[in-house]
């Protein structure tokens, strides 16, 4: 017992945590089944990178601060048009994310704008990217935060190292135009880094009005559009049709 308490605790000191963890179960089934040193270790070290693995994605998970969990699995694709289920397979492949590449979804509320930018953000992380959510007007106030308030800053800095931004609802509510000035910076850091997705019901032609800046806007979506791909979604909204259900 003795000899066990001290591999945990070697175990540890080197961070081997996962290793730690299982030692009990890795070691009845090596003697078991008998299997080689070689099989033994291999077998540990496989244990130590799957814990790594599930922990990491946990964290990821956590910090991409989805609001809601969304799949593609509950979502009905006949009820939208603009979008099917092979876009969304051939979205998995994720090539779009490694070509820092963004998508735009469009389109009128409850259409399930905010459902399939979960539910992609959500497939990222499982594909071992970094995702953060947010909506814009929070996104905004974190902008106007970063300098000095520790965990805005933090947030911001998150954004910026992420692979993937999710920025949802744009166009509900108009920004100030110094706001769309720390919103266009952050489009302009993120530009060919990163990738983006943006939701909005507002057609491009309606975003100067709501950011107050045409120069800035037309800027912006210049950035945003380059490498992208655009959703432009329409049907009825699935809010009001569940209602009437
Ligand atoms: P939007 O962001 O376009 O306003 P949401 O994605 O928030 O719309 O959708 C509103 C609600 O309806 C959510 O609960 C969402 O899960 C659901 N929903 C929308 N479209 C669909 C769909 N095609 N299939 C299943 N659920 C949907
Ligand atoms: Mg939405």
């Amino acid at each position: 017992m003795k000899k066990y308490q001290q591999i945990v605790h070697l175990l540890e000191s080197l961070k081997l945590k996962g290793i730690a963890d299982n030692l009990d179960s890795e070691i009845s089934e090596a003697e078991e089944k008998k299997i080689s040193y070689l099989s033994f270790l291999s077998s540990i070290l496989q244990t130590e990178i799957d814990y790594r693995t599930e922990r990491r994605l946990r964290r990821n998970l956590a910090g991409a601060h989805f609001p809601v969990e969304k799949h593609f699995e509950d979502f009905i694709f006949s009820r939208v048009q603009g979008i099917t289920k092979s876009d969304t397979t051939n979205l998995m492949d994720f090539t779009w994310l490694d070509n820092h590449e963004n998508l735009l979804f469009f389109g009128p509320p409850g259409i399930g704008k905010t459902h399939l930018s979960i539910a992609i953000g959500f497939k990222a992380v499982q594909a071992g990217y970094t995702v953060c959510f947010e909506r814009v007007n929070n996104l905004i106030k974190l902008l106007k935060m970063a300098e000095i308030q520790r965990s805005a800053g933090f947030r911001v800095n998150r954004i910026l190292r992420a692979d993937l931004t999710i920025i949802d609802e744009i166009g509900y509510t108009p920004i100030e135009r110094k706001e769309a000035n720390l919103f266009f910076n952050l489009i302009s850091e993120l530009y060919e880094k990163s990738s983006v997705i943006i939701t909005s019901n507002k057609k491009f032609e309606d975003w100067a009005e709501m950011m107050g800046d045409e120069v800035m806007t037309v800027a912006m979506l210049d950035r945003l559009l380059h490498h992208s791909k655009v959703f432009n979604l329409s049907g009825e909204s699935y809010r009001i049709n569940q209602k009437e259900d």
